[in-house]
């Protein structure tokens, strides 16, 4: 099967990377691509060294931005769909999080250091707030350069039933391969179990890497993990559908 060709994890000088939103859509056009994601850095934590969307005046700036390539690329008829995203820092503090990000704007979340139980207990929370059920916009959920090790020792079990319950996809991040690495096999063999979608993701933050997606493709053949991202290219249809079709 010849699936679409995706990068659902890129940054543009709204954040840490180097290129304007417009460079990159124009060089996602000539690569061919058929989805990518804005996925500009969202948090407050103490951490945080990377400038980041902080207020509400930036963010919708960033947000009416995309909307205007979206706008684009509909007219165009263009094969390339681009997606509204954010990447948020688990490190950042609930109320910020609750205040700033109005989820039904969104087409992608990715959630940046799921490291422990804790951090399943915080998204849960968050998105019990957000009642995803009743909106009309429901973003689709994934985590950013998810680590593995952290999970591989005892509680895979409770973690594929929180991914499953939410449809949170994992990613395939070309800028993080060890992260994908065969001695994870027993999770790469659960995500298949449960059915988990998954996703691929350049962590782009220049044109230098936006282009990386054939690497992690490869990985998800190698785990048989072609339904799980069948899947998710389903999710990704009917957000195509949503951007030519505009529901607001
Ligand atoms: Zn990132």
């Amino acid at each position: 099967m010849l699936f679409p060709k995706i990068n659902l994890h890129i940054h543009s000088n709204y954040s840490d990377g180097k290129q304007s939103i417009k460079r990159i859509v124009e060089k996602a056009i000539k690569l061919e691509f058929n989805y990518i994601a804005i996925t500009d850095h969202f948090t407050n934590s103490w951490k945080a060294w990377v400038s980041t969307l902080k207020n509400l005046d930036v963010i919708s700036t960033y947000l009416e931005e995309i909307s205007s390539y979206q706008e684009y690329l509909s007219v165009l008829n263009s094969q390339l769909t681009l997606l509204k995203g954010l990447e948020v820092d688990l490190d950042s503090s609930e109320g910020f999080i609750k205040k700033y990000l109005q989820i039904d704007k969104f087409d992608l979340i990715l959630f940046e250091y799921l490291q422990s139980p804790e951090s399943i207990a915080f998204i849960e929370n968050l998105i019990n707030y957000w009642k995803l059920s009743e909106l009309d916009n429901i973003p689709i959920l994934g985590l950013a350069h998810f680590d593995p090790s952290y999970f591989i020792m005892g509680n895979l079990d409770n973690l594929m039933i929180f991914l499953k319950k939410y449809n949170i996809y994992f990613e395939f991040n070309s800028s993080y391969p060890s992260f994908y690495s065969t001695r994870y096999k027993q999770f790469f063999d659960k995500l298949k179990e449960y059915e988990i979608p998954v996703a691929i993701g350049c962590d782009s933050h220049s044109l230098a890497n936006l282009n990386d997606s054939d690497e992690p493709l490869e990985m998800i053949k190698y785990y048989n993990l072609e339904r799980n991202f069948e899947i998710l290219i389903k999710f990704l249809e009917i957000k195509r559908r949503q951007s030519f079709f505009p529901l607001k």
